[in-house]
């Protein structure tokens, strides 16, 4: 008998029927003779219907409301799944994030789990019921408010589950069978991955590849707990994120380690924005003034290039990307400090898309940044930035580029597979 923790997304509890049909899954793995704790998201678009009510009240509504607002999406969805199991003549028992302690700090809307005391879900496994949680909420520990983790947020708060309860694995259930080697809406023929380590999944899910909720997978790497993303549609085996050393041992054990792939995914991300910052002078500590005023307006930056003034101007322009939601803050932190800085202009720019080659066989194998750039050269892709990390590649282009993109990115790396992906529930939720 193992504890497994079983995370369902909108899609797969749109609607009064898939509901009925999770609910039967949920008996079934414990008829199977398992413990199951369930944490559920909101129902379909529910947690965006919100958010659109709560932009017609107020224009800039306080974060405390906003997130009790928010998590009542997850409260309707729990309570309706228990209830749909108690028809099947389950037991189950449905908790808010507090109640099943979910502590986080105070940052509404992106609050971090700082602990988690699940007494009450270790009691209802012992009495033989079915703990179903309310996904993406919790409650801080200081102020005793309700928090919520972050679009995408449920993902983490099974993570977290999982670890605090010592489970065996966190399955992620979502609209399509696993994780595939580009978005299959983007890509029809995407290729499913069997196994994808925590370091692949972190960059992929970093440059918009909305499988997983980032800091889940940073969770999940951290206390070395095994998630399974499959889909609440079909009863096929999913994709395992492990560690490397995980996946060395299945292969081997499957006499499969020829077959070790590469490229793992190729992904895109269109909602970043490129600010360049124009004629910044070309002295030391430039530098440090300007990416210091975006840290203490609390932006996240993600690539930078500075162009080096090749004309003997003694200035230079530095540009970065930061996403399209903080260029408002992001120049209007840049214009408090023009006079010191001593910058000339801004110029924003909300048509690009970042598009990423992930793999942890780059390290080893040269010749992959060759073929990327071949193939976007090839279909006509302009390159405006570039970095990497030890796994990755990504480069910034035109929005209208990027699927067009990872298409030729995809084929180039033999990626296609010779069917087409299935998405059931077309959102990815
Ligand atoms: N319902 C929340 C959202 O849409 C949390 C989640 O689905 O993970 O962001
Ligand atoms: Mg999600």
């Amino acid at each position: 008998m193992s504890l497994i923790v079983q995370k369902f997304g909108g899609s797969s509890v749109a609607d009064a029927a898939s509901v009925k049909r999770v609910a039967r899954r949920i008996v079934d793995t414990k008829a199977a003779g398992h413990d199951v704790v369930v944490v559920v998201s909101a129902m379909g678009d529910t947690t965006d219907e919100l958010l659109d009510l709560a932009e017609q009240v107020s224009p800039n509504p306080p974060g405390r409301e906003l997130d009790m607002l928010l998590t009542a999406g997850e409260r309707i969805s729990m309570a309706v799944l228990a209830m749909a199991i108690h028809d099947l003549g389950g037991q189950a028992r449905s908790y808010t994030g507090s109640q099943a302690g979910l502590i986080t700090d105070s940052a509404h809307g992106a609050a971090r789990i700082i602990d988690v005391t699940p007494s009450r879900i270790t009691e209802a496994l012992s009495e033989g019921a079915i703990p179903i949680v309310a996904g993406f909420q919790g409650v801080a520990q200081d102020t005793k408010d309700i928090t919520t983790l972050g679009r995408g947020g449920s993902d983490t708060t099974a993570v977290a589950l999982a670890v605090a309860l010592g489970a065996d694995v966190c399955e992620i259930y979502t609209d399509v069978d696993g994780v595939f080697t580009a978005d299959p809406r983007v890509v029809p023929k995407a290729s499913q991955v069997r196994y994808i380590t925590y370091e692949e999944m972190l960059e992929l899910a970093a440059v918009g590849a909305k499988v997983l909720h980032l800091r889940c997978v940073e969770y999940a790497r951290r206390f070395d707990l095994p998630i399974h993303v499959r889909s609440s549609f079909s009863d096929r085996e999913g994709t395992l994120v492990i560690s490397e050393a995980a996946i060395a041992a299945r292969r081997t054990s499957e006499g499969t380690t020829m077959e070790q792939p590469i490229i793992s995914g190729v992904a895109a991300d269109l909602n970043d924005a490129k600010v360049t910052v124009v004629g910044v002078p070309d002295r030391p500590g430039e530098a440090a003034a300007i990416f210091g005023a975006l840290a203490s307006a609390g932006i996240n930056i993600d690539m930078i290039v500075q162009n080096v003034s090749a004309a003997n101007t003694g200035r230079t322009d530095v540009t970065f990307t930061c996403p399209q939601g903080s260029t408002a803050k992001a120049t209007a932190a840049l214009e408090s400090v023009q006079s010191t800085v001593g910058f000339e202009s801004l110029l924003v720019d909300a048509e690009i898309a970042k598009v990423s080659l992930v793999g942890a066989g780059m390290r080893s194998n040269p010749g992959v940044s060759a073929t990327f750039f071949s193939a976007l050269a090839a279909a006509g892709v302009n390159v405006e930035m570039i970095s990497t990390s030890e796994i990755r590649i990504s480069i910034v282009t035109r929005t209208s580029s990027a699927h067009d993109a990872v298409r030729a990115v995809h084929t180039a790396f033999g990626l296609d597979a010779d069917g087409e992906a299935v998405v059931y529930g077309g959102t990815g939720r």
